[in-house]
């Protein structure tokens, strides 16, 4: 559990300094289990900032999102640094972004959180339905205690735990400026639970399956802007000219815009499963994700955004890499 007083207090610490622009947290949505983005600009914002397992959000997105505005003659660059709370797969997505020089280190102000997992709030809608509001929710041991209208409901941790979280690599930030809590004792990894059935079907049932998903597909590019290490200035998606991807949606283009993103991100996804709880049609985006990242452990030994010093997967070459795919 995270001591709430003491997130408060260090974000106040951190808002008040001249060189921090804004810093970003969570804050309780408007209506259920809703977790929204919190911009504290000065101390007095900081009071609605909260952590709690439903608090699945990659933050890492907003500082990407820094907009960069031209200069009127002047002006001085607003060169403050952006402050972000994350968990540790959004810790691992900033360091990605840092190796690929998408932002400098020197730019944020980290504040940890250990994260034991958070909730699937798709699942907790399922046992929950209908719920305008709650008052808390807490982890205990192996149990969420969820507080609605007074009265408590336990739900054991594995039947509202978001899947992504099972094959967590890095619970705790790898790094950080300030931590809150204690450092979490990591656990077992699991497979992704797409993957073993996904790799058991014969490849024309995969494409059956994969064909069902993609049709679906309403090309909102929802799980695009949710992504943190899809931030390219121009996606490839909105080019007319050329133009990979035409914008009718039909199986075809869908088909192609789901393979490009997944391959875009082959060797750079930190499996924080954004791109899939934000897809309005449910497709399940994240057992394209774990296949890739898989397949890129097993022929590269390589995780995507763990150390800050190294390279970026496709920014270098060793001589023993393996060729066999290339024709
Ligand atoms: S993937 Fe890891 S760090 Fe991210 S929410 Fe799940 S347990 Fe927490
Ligand atoms: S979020 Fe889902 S529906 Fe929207 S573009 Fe992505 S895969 Fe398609
Ligand atoms: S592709 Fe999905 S799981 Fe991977 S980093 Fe982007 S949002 Fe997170």
């Amino acid at each position: 559990m995270v001591d709430q007083k003491l997130l408060v207090k260090e974000v106040k610490k951190i808002v008040s300094r001249d060189d921090v622009k804004y810093v970003v947290g969570y804050k309780k949505g408007t209506h259920g289990f809703t977790i929204s983005p919190a911009f504290a600009y000065s101390s007095e914002y900081v009071e609605k900032f909260i952590f709690n397992p439903l608090c699945k959000k990659n933050l890492a997105v907003y500082p990407i999102l820094e907009e960069k505005l031209p200069l009127r003659r002047g002006d001085e660059e607003d060169t403050r640094k952006i402050g972000v709370v994350v968990k540790g797969c959004d810790a691992r997505a900033l360091i990605q972004i840092i190796q690929e020089k998408g932002l400098k280190r020197e730019d944020l102000v980290i504040i940890g959180i250990p994260c034991s997992g958070v909730i699937d709030i798709r699942k907790l809608n399922s046992k929950l339905p209908n719920t305008k509001e709650y008052s808390e929710i807490i982890e205990d041991q192996d149990e969420y205690k969820i507080t609605i209208n007074g009265d408590v409901h336990n739900f054991a941790k594995e039947e509202l735990l978001a899947d992504f979280c099972t094959s967590c690599v890095a619970p705790n930030p790898l790094i950080y400026d300030v931590l809150i809590g204690e450092k979490v004792e990591p656990w077992a990894v699991q497979d992704h639970v797409g993957i073993k059935s996904l790799e058991d079907k014969k490849v024309l049932e995969r494409w059956d399956y994969w064909e069902k998903h993609f049709q679906r597909c309403i090309r909102c590019y929802a799980c695009r802007e949710a992504c943190p290490l899809c931030y390219c200035e121009t996606c490839m998606a909105d080019l007319l000219e050329p133009q990979w991807i035409r914008r009718s949606v039909n199986i075809s283009e869908n088909t192609a815009w789901n393979i490009m993103r997944a391959y875009h991100l082959a060797g750079r996804c930190v499996g924080c499963g954004e791109c899939e709880s934000v897809c309005p049609v449910n497709i399940p985006l994240m057992e394209l994700n774990k296949k890739i990242e898989k397949e890129v452990k097993e022929m590269f030994s390589y995780t995507a955004g763990m150390d800050i010093e190294e390279k970026p997967l496709f920014g270098m070459f060793k001589p023993d890499d393996p060729e066999e795919f290339v024709l």
